[in-house]
């Protein structure tokens, strides 16, 4: 088998996998769920397109160990398929029909929302796209079925996991409960865009964990994160589970009791080493990214493998 047809095949399931309708994430709504921003494009993505496009970061699928910053549309961009477009409009309203008042829980709360959705469905096109390999006749025999196997078992922890803050999220949503702490505030401008969640306990204590009691953490502690410009500055907005203050309080509150300079070397440590995919303006990339692009994506092949998420880089990409 030649591997350029067994790649054109991957190609095309992946295709196939992202492509698939999918229905909207409100519970008994079967509507089908149309694209939405995970970031709005009116008022922060545009923040930061020029000609209508930003750069993001991301890793190929297929070789894993290759990582660039690709120019894409801002309609392409931070995309996904969660809500039909009757509960994007009524759910996201307030965020998207109005000035967003950043220090206000429900705002904060919208955002954590979108982002957990936003991963939720990418991991559906993961399992998605796994199944349609193991059912490719071209890559039977092909393709290592105990690895997709096993990769299908962590996608599937992770949705459960996902799960589990999503119905914390809804519940504050329907019944104005307030289950997460949110930490704001605004930075200097910085023509970046994150929208993120990300796990506090790193690979590394989650294997010491196993090898202590046996079994992984019940539920992991995620930090939501998002970061971008505004006007003339940048929003900063941190939450977590009120019930994980004890597990990751003091870590959060430490970017806000920093001074700016230490903000951004912290934040510069969890674009690079933590977060799966963030954005930038080509006038970022062409100034602070595209000079040391090769350093930096050694750094992200070596967070790719590396069980230590918290490592503190002597690398900062803002300076
Ligand atoms: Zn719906």
């Amino acid at each position: 088998m030649k591997s350029k047809q067994i790649q054109e095949v991957l190609n095309k399931t992946f295709r196939r996998a992202s492509a698939k309708q999918r229905i909207c994430n409100v519970k008994n709504c079967n509507e089908q769920a149309i694209n939405s921003h995970v970031l709005q494009k009116n008022g922060i993505l545009n923040e930061i397109a020029e000609n209508g496009h930003i750069r993001i970061s991301e890793s190929d699928f297929f070789k894993t160990d290759l990582f660039h910053f690709k120019r894409v549309g801002i309609n392409q961009a931070f995309s996904f398929k969660g809500f039909c477009t009757v509960h994007d409009k009524n759910i996201f309203s307030p965020i998207e029909d109005f000035e967003i008042d950043f220090e206000n829980y429900k705002s904060q709360l919208l955002f954590a929302y979108r982002t957990l959705l936003n991963e939720k469905v990418k991991k559906e096109i993961l399992l998605d796209w796994y199944k349609y390999q193991k059912e490719s006749r071209i890559l039977s025999g092909e393709i290592d079925i105990e690895l997709i196997d096993d990769l299908d078992k962590q996608q599937r922890v992770g949705i459960k996991d996902i799960e589990y803050y999503q119905g914390k999220i809804e519940s504050d949503l329907n019944s104005n409960t307030q289950n997460f702490v949110f930490k704001f505030k605004y930075t200097k401008h910085c023509e970046i865009c994150l929208a993120s969640h990300f796990t506090y306990e790193t690979t590394s204590e989650r294997k010491n964990q196993i090898q202590s009691t046996g079994k992984d953490y019940e539920i992991l502690t995620d930090i939501f994160i998002s970061f971008f410009p505004i006007e003339d500055g940048n929003v900063l907005i941190v939450g977590y589970l009120k019930e994980h203050k004890s597990n990751c309080g003091g870590f959060v509150q430490s970017f806000f009791d920093c001074d700016e300079d230490t903000l951004f070397k912290k934040l510069n440590d969890l674009l690079l080493c933590r977060s799966e995919m963030w954005a930038c303006s080509e006038s970022f990339y062409t100034k602070k990214i595209k000079p040391r692009e090769k350093s930096i994506n050694k750094i992200f092949q070596e967070s790719a493998s590396s069980i230590y998420e918290d490592r503190v880089l002597d690398f900062n990409m803002f300076e």
